[in-house]
C-alpha cells in the first residue's frame, strides 16, 4: 500500500519501535507510537555495521548524532592472566561503522528522527491489540479501541501482542541457566593494561562458565561492563554477596577488581528462545525482540530490530496488501533471525567452554588466527555485519 497517509500504530518505543516510526513517517505514514514506560537507560549498546548502515539512512552522523564512537577492533583476553589472546579487526567502512554508544542517546536520536517527520509519541501509555471483525484495532490506555491500517508490535521480549498473533498457549521463551550483570564504571577504574584495548573497541574476557564484555562509551570517562555467569543464581542466592568479583575465582586480579564494582545483587536472567512459527496475523505484525528475542552474546538484538524496521516499512510501501507485505517480511527475515538466535547461543557456549582441552584448543585457534589473519573475523562474522537489508530487498 502507498504509505502516504496510512495510519500506523506502533506498540513499544524501544529501538525497534522508534526506528519503524522513523522510517514509516519519512514515507508519509501517520504514525503513533505508544510506550508504556519510557526509560532513561544510560547503559551501553553495540550497533554493528548492519545496524549502523540503517541509522545512516535516518541521518545519523558518525560520532556526532547520536554521540558514539567507532570501534576498530575486538580484543579477546584470557580470564586467568588477563593476557591478550587475540585482536581482530571489526569496522569495514566509514558509512557502516561498528558503533559503541549509550542506549539513551540512540533512543533520543530515533525519537527525534520519528518526530521530525510527524510521528506522534505517546509516553506512559500501555496499548493492547483487540480483534474485531476479522482484524485488529488498538486500545491505548483506557480509551476506546481505535482503527489503524497497520499495528506493529515492537513490545519487546515479553511481548503481550505475541499471543494475539500466535494464539494463547504458544511459548518460545525459556529461562536459561545464565545470569547477567550490567554496570557502568569509571574509565579510571580500568587497569592500565586493558585501557588501550577498551579505547579501540569491545574487550571480551572468556573463562570457564563465565565471560565479561567491556567497552568504553563516548566521552571516554565511562566503561560499560556486562558479566555473564552460568548458574549465576547461586551468587544472588547469597544473603550478603558484596561485589561480583567473588563469583570469578581464579580470574586475574585486575579483572576481579573491576567486577567488584558491580553489586552482585543486580542480576537479571538471560532467556533462551526458539523461532516463532509466524510473526503476523491480519494487520498485526511483530518486530524486533517481540518476533525474535535472542541471547546478547553476539550483540545483535538491536541491529536485527533496525533491519526489521527498514525491511517492513519498505515492503509496506511496495506491496499493496498489508497481509502480503507482512508475509514477505516474515519470509525474508525469519531465516536470518533464526540463525542469529542459534549463533548467539552457540557463542555463549564457546566463550564459556569449561573443558580444559577444548578451552585450550579454542584459545590456541583464536591466537593463531589473530596472528596470521587479523582480518579473519570480518570473514567469520561477515554474514552478520556485512548484511545490507536494502540489498536483500533489491534481490528479492
Ligand atoms: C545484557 C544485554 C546486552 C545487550 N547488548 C546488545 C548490544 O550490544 N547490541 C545489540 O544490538 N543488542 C543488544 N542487546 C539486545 C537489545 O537490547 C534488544 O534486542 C533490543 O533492545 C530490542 O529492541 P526492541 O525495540 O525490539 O525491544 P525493547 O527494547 O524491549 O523495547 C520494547 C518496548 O516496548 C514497551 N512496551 C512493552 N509492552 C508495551 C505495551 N503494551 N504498550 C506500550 N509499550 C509497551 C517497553 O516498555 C519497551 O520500551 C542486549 C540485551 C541484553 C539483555
Amino acid at each position: 500500500m502507498p504509505l502516504a497517509g496510512a495510519r500506523i500504530a506502533v506498540i513499544g518505543g524501544g529501538i525497534g519501535g522508534l526506528a519503524t516510526a522513523a522510517f514509516a513517517s519519512r514515507s508519509g505514514a501517520r504514525v503513533t507510537v505508544f510506550e508504556k514506560s519510557p526509560g532513561t537507560d544510560g547503559a551501553g549498546i553495540q550497533i554493528s555495521s548492519n545496524g549502523s548502515r540503517l541509522l545512516g539512512r535516518l541521518g545519523a552522523e558518525v560520532g556526532q548524532d547520536p554521540p558514539s564512537f567507532s570501534a576498530t577492533t575486538l580484543t579477546v583476553r584470557t580470564h586467568r592472566s588477563g593476557q591478550r589472546l587475540a585482536q581482530l579487526a571489526l569496522a569495514r567502512s566509514a558509512d557502516a561503522p561498528y558503533l559503541l554508544l549509550r542506549r539513551s542517546d540512540l533512543i533520543a536520536f530515533l525519537s527525534r528522527s520519528a518526530q521530525m517527520h510527524g510521528a506522534v509519541l505517546v509516553p506512559g501509555c500501555s496499548a493492547t491489540p483487540e480483534r474485531r471483525d476479522g482484524r485488529f484495532c488498538l486500545r491505548a490506555g483506557r480509551d476506546e479501541p481505535k482503527d489503524f491500517d497497520i499495528i506493529i508490535a515492537a513490545d519487546g521480549r515479553r511481548s503481550k501482542s505475541r499471543e494475539h498473533v500466535l494464539g494463547s498457549g504458544e511459548n518460545n521463551d525459556f529461562v536459561s541457566d545464565q545470569r547477567v550483570w550490567r554496570a557502568l564504571v569509571p574509565f579510571e577504574a580500568v587497569p592500565a593494561a586493558f585501557r588501550g584495548d577498551l579505547e579501540a573497541g569491545p574487550c571480551l574476557f572468556a573463562g570457564p562458565g563465565c565471560h565479561v564484555v567491556a567497552y568504553a562509551l563516548p566521552g571516554g570517562d565511562t566503561v560499560n561492563l556486562v558479566a555473564v555467569v552460568r548458574n549465576g543464581r547461586r551468587i544472588t542466592g547469597n544473603a550478603d554477596p558484596g561485589g561480583l568479583g567473588a563469583a570469578f575465582p581464579g580470574w586475574c586480579p585486575d579483572i576481579v577488581s573491576l567486577l567488584d564494582l558491580i553489586p552482585a545483587s543486580d542480576a537479571g536472567d538471560l532467556h533462551r528462545h526458539s523461532p516463532l512459527p509466524n510473526w503476523s496475523r491480519d494487520n498485526l505484525v511483530l518486530l524486533g525482540d517481540a518476533a525474535h528475542p535472542m541471547m546478547p552474546h553476539l550483540a545483535q538484538g538491536a541491529s536485527a530490530a533496525l533491519e526489521d524496521a527498514w525491511t517492513l516499512v519498505e515492503l509496506f510501501s511496495r506491496i499493496s496488501s498489508v497481509e502480503n507485505a507482512a508475509r514477505t517480511y516474515e519470509r525474508l527475515r525469519k531465516p536470518r533471525t533464526a540463525r542469529l538466535q542459534r549463533a548467539s547461543e552457540a557463542s555463549g557456549r564457546l566463550y564459556q567452554l569449561a573443558s580444559p582441552p577444548l578451552r585450550l584448543a579454542f584459545q590456541f585457534g583464536l591466537a593463531a588466527v589473530s596472528r596470521l589473519a587479523p582480518f579473519a573475523l570480518r570473514w567469520w562474522y561477515g554474514w552478520i555485519h556485512d548484511h545490507d537489508a536494502a540489498a536483500v530487498l533489491r534481490r528479492r
